[in-house]
């Protein structure tokens, strides 16, 4: 039987990288682009491009096939010190935008039929997210839209294009909303990490007895899920009969920020201070809600954060140390 064909954007990122493994383990032939190879591993993927997905010249290349399955997972992205300072608003919205109108237009142009976006939690408005005990994250809350970041709207305003090319079109979409992947090979420093690959490195800097830096309270409330669930999610979605989304790809096991850190102290078996400063924020509570996951793909993630944890702070131990 001839191998399926998939093309993965975003290849050099966390979870892009991660997808490539696991096509390459399902058979794919894979093809992998992004604007930098990935950081912390050769990829695996038959072809790996080095492009600027911003840049039309870039897409005539890597389209240079009907690839079976397109996988757009590239976009300017970071934790919250990235997104929700707002010195980056430019950056954010221009850039991804960009890359998904090209995805798009020559993907329907060379003929893609079925094409996966990565979307975000970030779309879901803010005054259903002011309560930490009792967020409101269900896929049809969407609207009135009040996303607290340019880079919730820029995601939102792509979910519209890519439903848009599937109802002018024809394209069969999958829209998917992330919240909070994490994982070994994730970004851990430099600006970019999210909040358990932040707080792993800190308690794996600290002293023992030392003090971590936590941004705010502490109590704003967050789920975080590990790699290898979005990943089932991602395959499910996609090799779905009929079911397009958008749909949330999350873990409903919420807790605060500081509860996060104690955990990552468990599994460091490390006890430290928290030292709570000012810092970019974000909701004051957001948790995902599985029903729709549930109802549409008989299944949900269901693996422990404790364990994710376990595994990631194992990793950026080794990084740092
Ligand atoms: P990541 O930053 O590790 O990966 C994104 C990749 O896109 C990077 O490797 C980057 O180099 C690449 N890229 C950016 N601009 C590019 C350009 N102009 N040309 C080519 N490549 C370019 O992020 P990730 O965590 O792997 O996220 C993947 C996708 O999932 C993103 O679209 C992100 O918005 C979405 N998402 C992620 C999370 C999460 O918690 N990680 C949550 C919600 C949504």
């Amino acid at each position: 039987m001839k191998k399926k064909t998939a093309l993965v954007c975003g290849a050099g990122g966390f979870i892009g990288g991660h997808l490539v493994n696991r096509l390459k383990k399902e058979g794919y032939w894979v093809r992998g682009v992004d604007i930098k190879k990935h950081d912390f591993e050769e990829s695996v993927a038959d072809e790996f491009v080095l492009a600027d997905l911003r840049e039309d010249a870039s897409w005539l290349k890597i389209f240079d096939r009907p690839f079976d399955e397109v996988y757009q997972l590239a976009a300017d992205m970071g934790g919250a010190g990235y997104i929700f300072t707002g010195n980056h608003d430019v950056e954010v919205m221009h850039n991804s935008a960009s890359i998904n109108l090209n995805a798009l237009n020559y993907g329907y142009k060379v003929g893609i039929k079925k094409i996966f976006y990565a979307s975000s939690a970030c779309i879901y408005p803010a005054y259903n997210q002011t309560d930490p005990n009792n967020p409101k994250c269900n896929e049809e809350s969407a609207y009135p839209a009040e996303p607290d970041s340019e880079y919730g709207w820029e995601k939102l305003f792509s979910e519209r294009l890519y439903f848009a090319y599937m109802r002018n079109n024809g394209m069969d979409v999958r829209v998917a909303r992330f919240h909070n992947i994490f994982g070994p090979q994730g970004t851990w420093t430099g600006g970019k990490e999210k909040a358990p690959a932040a707080m792993c490195r800190k308690v794996a800097e600290a002293k023992k007895g030392g003090e971590i830096e936590i941004w705010g309270d502490g109590l704003q409330t967050r789920s975080f899920l590990y790699i290898d669930e979005c990943l089932e999610g991602i395959r499910r979605l996609m090799n779905s009969k009929d079911f397009h989304g958008p749909v949330n790809i999350g873990s409903e096991e919420m807790v605060t920020i500081n509860e996060l850190a104690e955990m990552v102290m468990k599994v460091a078996k490390k006890k430290v201070g928290l030292k709570h400063i000012k810092g970019p924020l974000g909701v004051r509570g957001r948790n995902s809600d599985n029903k729709l996951i549930k109802k549409s793909l008989g299944w949900a993630p269901n693996y422990p954060l404790i364990k994710g944890l376990e595994k990631t702070y194992r990793w950026i131990d080794g990084q740092v140390n």
